[in-house]
This record gives structure tokens, C-alpha cells and sequence, in this order.
């Protein structure tokens, strides 16, 4: 079963995404926690959530994935910055838990100058203070591309960062193709290995989604420019053996590439055609 989908706007509300997901043809979607720009949120109305929850039920969709916002730097050398982060992160998973079982993704951060070490540090500390034992939402650290200052563009970053997060067993990852390759692995001509090495560093138990993006860029650029499926330095074929890879099997599979609503329902289609040929 593949789980696929898109990122939707939330701004007709949780139920409206839904059926928005079931006219695209897929089964999965993510959505922006708060407006790209960060600032405030509109109030959720718990009737529409449940709708929504009832809905995916039915309708039996994958997790769900919600994305935190661009804006929230956890590990950023400011201190205003680092608080509105911490800020926005516990906002958004107390209303994650009107989602019970659902999954919350987001960039490690940007160390902005401080150095790797103390961006790991400064990760594991906001995450420390935010993961609850009876929090029904798993967090998942985004594999970055290694652009700028960003922590989270090797396997072994992210490593670090859950090994100093108590409550681990709520941490996971977000395996982003385009990153991944933009960091430098070999998506294309390894992906056995890569997954290999994903396993022995992080363990593939973590990894509980994925973001599937064509690349505008070569492997190891640090660029992060996505592009439509097939139309980027991966290419279909990588594409393709990436969504059928049994490591990956059973995730939910979110398409952030450059896209009006007709290119994501043809990706969707596309990438649930590889599942049932003819
Ligand atoms: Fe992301
Ligand atoms: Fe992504
Ligand atoms: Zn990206």
C-alpha cells in the first residue's frame, strides 16, 4: 500500500483538506502548521478536526503530516529567535494532539554561525523540554540538505540529536529525497546502501515518512531547489525505485515539488500506477 499525497492549505479547514486529498486521487497529505511567515494562528475548531479524523478513517488514509513552520529555528544564535521557536513548537503539539497518532516534521534548525555541535545541543534542549511521555504525536527531525548553517545533512547529525533527547520513543524521521541527495548520497546509484547506512546510524524504525521531491541540482550541491518528479537530476527511475523500496513500504509519501493542483493529481496518479501496474 502506498501512502501519497501533497501539501494542502489549511485555510478552509481540516475536513476540507480531506476530500480536497480524495479529488487529487491520494491518500496522505501534510499541511503548515501556521503561515510560512510564522505570526499567529487561526484558533482550531475541534468539530472540523474530528470530521476530518472520522473522514481519514473511513477513508483510510496513511498518517498524516503536519509541518512545522520555516520560521522556527530552534538552534539560531539569537535568543528572541530560538524563543519564538520554542514558542511555536509547543503550540503546535498541543493542538497536534486533537490528532491523535499523526506526525509533526520539522527543520532541525540553523546554527546560524554557533557551530554543529552547539545547533545539536541547542535541538536536543527544545525537544527536551516539549517531548511528554503521553504525547500521542510523533516529531520527526527533517534530513536537511546541508545548506548555510543547517544541522541535519548527515544521517549522523540527526543521530546525535535523538541520542540526547530523553524521550526518544516520540522522535523520529523525515527522509526527504531531495535533501538527501542535495547532502550527497547517492539516491540514484546506491539507495540500498544509503538506506543501509540510514539503518546502522539512525536505524530504519525512525524513519516514518517521506518527502518525495525530484532535484533541481547534482548530488551534493547543499542546494535544497526541488523539482517535479522525473524532471530533476534523480530522475523517474530513481523515483520510482525509491517509492517501491520495501524500506520505505507503508510510509506516507508527501510530494512538496513545484506544483499547481493538476500536476500533483498526475504525480499521484503516476506514483500509484508503479504500485498497480495495468
Ligand atoms: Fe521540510
Ligand atoms: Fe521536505
Ligand atoms: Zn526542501
Amino acid at each position: 500500500m502506498i501512502y501519497i499525497g501533497c501539501h494542502l492549505s489549511v485555510t478552509d479547514g481540516y475536513e476540507a483538506m480531506g476530500y480536497t486529498m480524495s479529488r487529487f486521487g491520494g491518500n496522505t497529505f501534510a499541511w503548515f502548521t501556521r503561515n510560512p511567515r510564522g505570526g499567529r494562528t487561526k484558533p482550531v475548531d475541534p468539530e472540523d478536526v474530528e470530521a476530518l479524523l472520522s473522514y481519514v478513517k473511513q477513508e483510510q488514509f496513511g498518517p498524516l503530516v503536519a509541518h512545522g513552520s520555516y520560521t522556527m529555528n530552534l538552534c539560531s544564535a539569537k535568543s528572541e529567535t530560538r524563543k519564538n521557536g520554542l514558542e511555536m513548537l509547543k503550540q503546535d503539539l498541543e493542538r497536534m494532539e486533537l490528532l491523535p497518532g499523526n506526525l509533526y516534521n520539522f527543520h532541525p534548525g540553523s546554527h546560524t554561525g554557533q557551530g554543529t555541535e552547539a545547533g545539536i545541543s541547542l535541538i536536543a534542549d527544545a525537544l527536551n523540554k516539549n517531548l511528554k511521555p503521553e504525547m500521542r504525536t510523533t516529531v520527526l527531525l527533517e534530513t536537511m540538505a546541508g545548506k548555510g548553517s543547517e544541522v541535519g545533512g548527515t544521517f549522523e547529525e540527526l543521530r546525535e540529536i535523538i541520542d540526547r533527547v530523553e524521550c526518544r520513543e516520540k522522535l523520529g524521521v523525515c527522509f526527504d529525497t531531495c535533501h538527501t541527495w542535495d547532502a550527497g548520497y547517492d539516491l540514484i546509484h546506491d539507495l540500498d546502501g544509503v538506506l543501509t547506512h540510514f539503518d546502522n546510524v539512525i536505524g530504519l524504525g525512525r524513519l516514518k515518512a517521506v518527502h518525495f521531491n525530484d532535484s533541481k541540482n547534482d548530488r551534493g550541491s547543499h542546494k535544497d531547489r526541488h523539482e517535479k518528479l522525473g524532471q530533476g537530476a534523480l530522475g523517474m527511475e530513481a523515483m520510482k525505485r525509491i517509492a517501491l523500496h520495501p524500506a520505505l513500504a507503508g510510509h506516507p509519501f508527501i510530494l512538496e515539488t513545484p506544483n499547481e493542483d493538476e500536476g500533483y493529481m498526475r504525480e499521484i496518479k503516476t506514483v500509484l500506477s508503479w504500485e498497480n501496474p495495468g
